[in-house]
């Protein structure tokens, strides 16, 4: 299945390499459209010219407004008062006009569904306030530590599990990384660091070589992983300078992206990549089962083929997690596992991501599996 065209009823929007646009003309009403991806920005424009409203954002993809009695004074629907829209353009330019349903719209569209109120769906879902270790690091993991680089995202997902997550009380301010630093030095069962956030490539590439530096003198270090949605909603993020710093480092660089649907995946998108790729940084992606983005197999399928099409593995599909306002994103666990097998049965094995969910407490993220299958040795 290649030529896919529309979303509507268990389709898919793009699903070859053509069908997605890499330049898209959108009604000039907005400053920096229409955009042409082959000629980007610098990535700090981008994030700077990013739509930062569900009403603009429903203008710039061609919906009518929200009503007056749903908006508020401001003009903005109550879940995006403690969690702003953001959305950069060359994400934007990937949404199909007109589509109330589209995938990508559906992730980043502020909507009265999130003020739903649902018992087990908490502000910290996966107790992350509790494994703070110092101010800035989670260490939950045996040999791994999760630096909480910086607050900024590239992108805001309505269905984050940190959409309420108080980084003012994490320690994690920006550039004050001095204190994970030296957590990291005091422990030397911890053989890799996980930059995270927030997002740690929403970071200057001054600032990101300032850090690597320093955790690249912490000798028992071995692994530098970056967790970072930017390589997908702001392409030019991956620069040269950053690719060669990464690919130069004495720390064996990873990388996970997070993209959960294959439109995310745009020529410019995977140009990028594949320049991480070449230099010799393994690239994952990790995604998100959410309902009405990805929770049909063959958007699903199609995703994890694109991406090993393009030398990214699929890494994990996540379970959502039970966040307050999220509550319209959840797919049952067992529609979960049903997809999972139907991707086995058309998928190479390395192709299919481990179905996985984050609990408080536990020493790993604990696989999604189906106990009623039997094996018979
Ligand atoms: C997910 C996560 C990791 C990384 O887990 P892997 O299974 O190695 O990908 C590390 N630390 C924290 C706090 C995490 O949430
Ligand atoms: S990029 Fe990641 S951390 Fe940022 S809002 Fe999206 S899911 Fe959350």
């Amino acid at each position: 299945m290649r030529n896919g065209s529309t979303n509507q009823s268990g389709k898919i929007l793009a699903t070859s390499d053509e069908f997605v646009p890499t330049a898209f003309h959108l009604p000039g009403e907005l400053p920096g459209l229409p955009l042409d991806e082959s000629e980007p920005v610098h990535w700090q424009v981008a994030m700077k010219r990013a739509i930062r409203s569900s009403q603009q954002l429903r203008k710039a993809v061609r919906l009518p407004p929200d009503s007056a009695e749903v908006l508020g004074a401001e003009g903005k629907l109550a879940g995006e008062r403690n969690f702003p829209t953001f959305a950069p353009l060359e994400f934007v330019a990937r949404i199909e006009p007109s589509n109330p349903d589209d995938p990508l719209l559906r992730q980043v569209l502020p909507v009265t569904a999130e003020e739903v109120e649902q018992a087990g769906f908490a502000a910290d879902p996966v107790g992350d306030l509790n494994a703070l270790v110092s101010p800035g690091v989670l260490h939950k993991y045996e040999g791994r530590a999760l630096i909480l680089t910086t607050s900024a995202c590239g992108i805001h997902c309505r269905y984050c599990f940190r959409r309420e997550f108080p980084y003012q009380q994490t320690g994690s301010r920006k550039d004050e990384w001095l204190p994970s630093i030296e957590y990291l030095q005091n422990q030397p069962e911890i053989e890799e660091v996980i930059l995270s956030g927030g997002d740690p490539l929403t970071t200057t590439d001054e600032k990101l070589d300032q850090l690597i530096s320093a955790l690249e003198d912490i000798p028992h270090l071995k692994r530098l992983r970056l967790h970072s949605r930017m390589p997908i909603v702001i392409p030019q993020r991956i620069t040269e300078e950053l690719v060669e710093r990464l690919s130069s480092s004495r720390l064996s660089a990873w990388m996970v992206v997070h993209a959960n649907h294959p439109q995310e995946l745009s020529e410019s998108v995977l140009a990028r990549i594949a320049k991480l790729i070449d230099s010799g940084i393994p690239v994952l992606n990790q995604a998100v089962l959410l309902r009405g983005v990805n929770d049909q197999t063959e958007v699903l399928a199609e995703l994890c083929r694109r991406l090993v099409n393009h030398r990214i593995q699929p890494y994990y599909l996540h379970q959502l997690d039970r966040v307050r306002g999220a509550t319209h994103f959840e797919v049952p666990v067992e529609t979960g596992l049903k997809m999972i097998d139907s991707l086995r049965a058309v998928l190479p094995g390395y192709a299919v991501p481990q179905y996985v969910h984050e609990e408080a407490g536990k020493k790993s993220k604990s696989p999604i599996l189906d106990n009623t299958r039997k094996v018979n040795f």
